[in-house]
């Protein structure tokens, strides 16, 4: 490809819009184009990329026995309605209507659909286990669209759909699925972590999360320093450190005028934090609820919103506190009758705590769980914060930045209950068909990519995935040699199936190297008046400073080596 005829420009300057990293250099490269927040047009280079990762991740599908099929964007609403999907997913699934006012939805995911396509064609347990995927796009209604590529309202989704006759038959289909996985991103030269994760409020068992670490990174994770534990922060359990509190005390009243945060009534009284109880309100679903945990920690709303089992969680207002007899400040679980509490499992492990009194400039000493209050749910909802103990080995958990690029869980029966897939034993029974589902977002995958391989002069594109192999440099191209040598080489490296992009442009040697800097294309081959006195081009891999001269003659054989060298490995 030469690149005087590339659709699309570089561009200097960092466009004010971009926030992270690869949405700057993807509209400095000239790759995407934004259509409406969350919606964007793909130029040349980076739909080379896409149709790369989307080649790899299908042979790792296909070597995986996956058999792929072609699902539709448009779907009727009323599956997503008998699954509760459609209110799980709210205001983030697209809807429309047909001229006759049929309600229809564009596809966020496709359980539904697949789920109700297997029904119709499996009957029997020897029809099972069963491989489904596909490359399709999805939609989805974001709230707060962002990141160039990373949160997007339309993009491409690679699905994988596992159906087996049992429980075992799943584990089976995951392990299968998370050793493809791991072999794709290897392919795609990006390391990940798989981290445990949050399988969501209805439907679902176990989940994992393929994360590449990244400072830029949306999601928080947990690891541990000395297993192999990582979760998603939304996931993490920690070992809750134990408060001994010493004998139960009898409850009493002490004044504390103004104070109404956990810090202030924890250094007034002179006691830590953990020996507090902090109380935080809720709207669940409509339902006013109360939430205690112990002062020193924080409330996971994932978590919480799981023990609930709600579809809508979200702060209460002050308004709504003091409505439902409350006082700001110095709340108290104690004396409350007709709001549901639910407690971190920190509390009922305490003694004698701190906490509120229900009165202004007023808390109370020594409450203890069961005695003076109890809850209607206990649970695990605290946040696991770097520091803490590793809920496996008690070791220490720490914690970083990164952006999931894959999803895969065991979705079970939850779906082909619903719609009606079951199968046949051979004794003739009927039984649901037990289902796990595997995603990777492509557009996503690519900026990923960007975020972990990138310097301050441009992309680095692993090997594998990038657009092109080679970028070809022709320096004083004025120079009939030089001019004449270059086309020459463009034209074998063609001919040999190495893919270049040729440099034709009558621009400076700076111009040229910024672009090829910027582009991030592995290879770069130089040549000019000065490198053709002794009959050499010179060789650079983009992400590393020293090059090497090669004689014209070996130029191609040794490009091979390299690309055969950096492939997977770079
Ligand atoms: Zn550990």
């Amino acid at each position: 490809m030469r690149l005087s005829r590339l659709f699309g420009k570089t561009q200097r300057e960092i466009p004010a819009e971009a926030e992270t990293i690869s949405h700057q250099l993807l509209l400095r490269a000239g790759m995407i184009s934004q259509v409406a927040a969350g919606v964007y047009s793909y130029l040349p280079l980076a739909w080379r990329v896409l149709r790369k990762i989307e080649s790899i991740i299908r042979d790792e599908m296909d070597q995986a026995g996956g058999q792929e099929v072609g699902l539709p964007v448009l779907q009727p609403l009323e599956p997503w309605q008998q699954t509760g999907r459609a209110r799980s997913f709210g205001q983030t699934l697209f809807r429309l209507f047909d001229r006759r006012e049929r309600p229809l939805v564009l596809g966020p995911t496709h359980e539904e659909v697949i789920t109700q396509l297997v029904s119709r064609h499996v009957q029997s347990y020897r029809d099972l286990p069963l491989l489904l995927y596909q490359i399709q796009t999805k939609f989805r209604d974001e709230p707060r669209p962002r990141g160039g590529l990373i949160r997007v309202r339309e993009f491409t989704m690679k699905d994988l759909y596992s159906f087996d006759v049992d429980e075992e038959g799943l584990d089976v289909s995951y392990r299968k699925m998370l050793q493809a996985y791991r072999n794709l991103y290897d392919r795609c030269g990006l390391p990940t972590v798989l981290v445990e994760a949050d399988s969501g409020a209805i439907g679902g068992k176990d989940s994992n999360e393929f994360i590449i670490i990244a400072e830029s990174g949306e999601d928080d994770i947990i690891t541990c320093t000395d297993c192999d534990y990582a979760a998603n922060a939304e996931k993490a359990g920690t070992t809750k450190t134990t408060i001994e509190g010493g004998e139960r005390l009898p409850m009493e009243e002490v004044s504390t005028p103004g104070m109404t945060t956990i810090e202030e009534v924890s250094s007034f009284l002179g006691e830590p934090e953990d020996h507090t109880l902090k109380a935080v309100f809720y709207v669940a679903d409509g339902e006013f609820v109360f939430v205690v945990i112990r002062g020193d920690l924080e409330v996971n709303e994932i978590k919480l919103q799981n023990a609930l089992h709600c579809f809508d969680l979200r702060l209460a207002t002050e308004a709504e506190v003091i409505e439902a007899g409350i006082v700001p400040g110095s709340a108290s679980p104690t004396g409350i009758s007709g709001i549901r509490i639910i407690a971190d499992d920190s509390v009922p492990a305490a003694t004698n705590l701190i906490g509120g009194a229900n009165k202004p400039d007023t808390h109370l000493k020594n409450i203890n769980y069961g005695r003076d209050l109890t809850a209607d749910i206990v649970d695990d909802i605290a946040l696991a914060r770097a520091g803490d103990a590793c809920p496996r080995c008690r070791g220490k958990l720490e914690s970083a930045h990164g952006i999931e690029v894959g999803h895969v869980f065991k979705v079970g029966t939850f779906q082909s209950e619903r719609l009606g897939a079951s199968y046949i034993d051979a004794a003739g029974e009927s039984h649901p068909i037990t289902m796990g589902c595997y995603g990777i977002g492509i557009g996503r995958l690519m900026a990923a990519a960007i975020e972990r391989n990138h310097d301050d002069k441009g992309i680095i594109w692993p090997l594998s995935i990038a657009p092109y192999q080679v970028y070809l440099c022709p320096l004083y191209r004025d120079d009939s040699n030089v001019a004449e040598v270059a086309e020459k080489l463009c034209s074998d490296l063609e001919a040999e199936g190495i893919e270049v992009l040729f440099d034709d442009r009558r621009e400076s040697p700076g111009v040229k190297f910024n672009d090829a800097d910027l582009l991030g294309i592995p290879l770069r081959v130089t040549v000019s008046p000065r490198t053709l006195k002794n009959d050499n081009a010179e060789i650079k891999w983009r992400s590393e400073k020293d090059s090497e001269f090669v004689p014209l003659n070996d130029v191609i054989p040794r490009l091979r080596e390299m690309i055969t060298e950096g492939t997977g490995t770079s």
